[in-house]
C-alpha cells in the first residue's frame, strides 16, 4: 500500500505520516478529515444531480428541494464555504457566477427571477459552499421569512 494511504473518494478522510517524534509511537496518527461539500461531490460526479449549465469555472443544478417550479443552484467549483469566505483570488467569480445565470434565464425566456445567497446557519445556509439560488416562476412574496 503507497502511504500516506488515501480512503476512497466518497470518505475523504487522509492518514498523515507521523512526524519523526511521533513515529517512536505508533499511536500517535495524525487524522486530518477534508469533508468534500456535497456540491463538490456532484462536480466530480460522486454524486448524481440535474446539471443544467457547466463550464471550467462553475455548475447551476436544480435544487433538489425545489421552493419554486425553476429552483437552480449557481456554485463555484472552486470549494468557498460563502461569501464571507471570499478573497482577492476571487475575484471575478460572483461576476462570472451571475452572467452565467442571466444567459441560461435568458436562453428559457424567463425574465423575472429572484436571486438569493444565504451567508451562515443564522442565514438559513445549510450547505456550506457557496452557491445563489435562482428561483422563478411562481410569484415570490416580500420580506422573505
Ligand atoms: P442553503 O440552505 O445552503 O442556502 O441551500 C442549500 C440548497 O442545496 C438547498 O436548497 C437544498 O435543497 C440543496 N441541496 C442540498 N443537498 C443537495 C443535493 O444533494 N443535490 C441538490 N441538487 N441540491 C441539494
Amino acid at each position: 500500500m503507497s502511504w500516506p494511504w488515501r480512503a476512497p473518494q466518497s470518505a475523504q478522510l487522509q492518514l498523515a505520516r507521523p512526524s519523526q517524534q511521533q513515529s517512536s509511537n505508533l499511536h500517535n496518527f495524525t487524522f486530518i478529515t477534508s469533508l468534500k461539500s456535497i456540491f463538490s461531490q456532484i462536480i466530480d460526479r460522486e454524486i448524481p444531480a440535474n446539471i443544467i449549465f457547466e463550464d471550467d469555472t462553475c455548475i447551476i443544478i436544480e435544487d433538489i428541494s425545489p421552493q419554486a417550479p425553476i429552483h437552480y443552484l449557481a456554485i463555484p467549483k472552486r470549494e468557498i464555504k460563502g461569501i464571507s469566505d471570499l478573497s482577492d483570488t476571487d475575484d471575478g467569480i460572483i461576476d462570472h457566477l451571475m452572467i452565467a445565470i442571466k444567459n441560461e434565464m435568458s436562453k428559457k425566456r424567463i425574465k423575472d427571477y429572484r436571486l438569493v445567497i444565504n451567508n451562515g446557519s443564522e442565514a438559513g445556509q445549510t450547505v456550506f459552499h457557496l452557491h445563489i439560488h435562482v428561483l422563478a416562476n411562481r410569484t415570490l412574496g416580500w420580506p422573505p421569512g
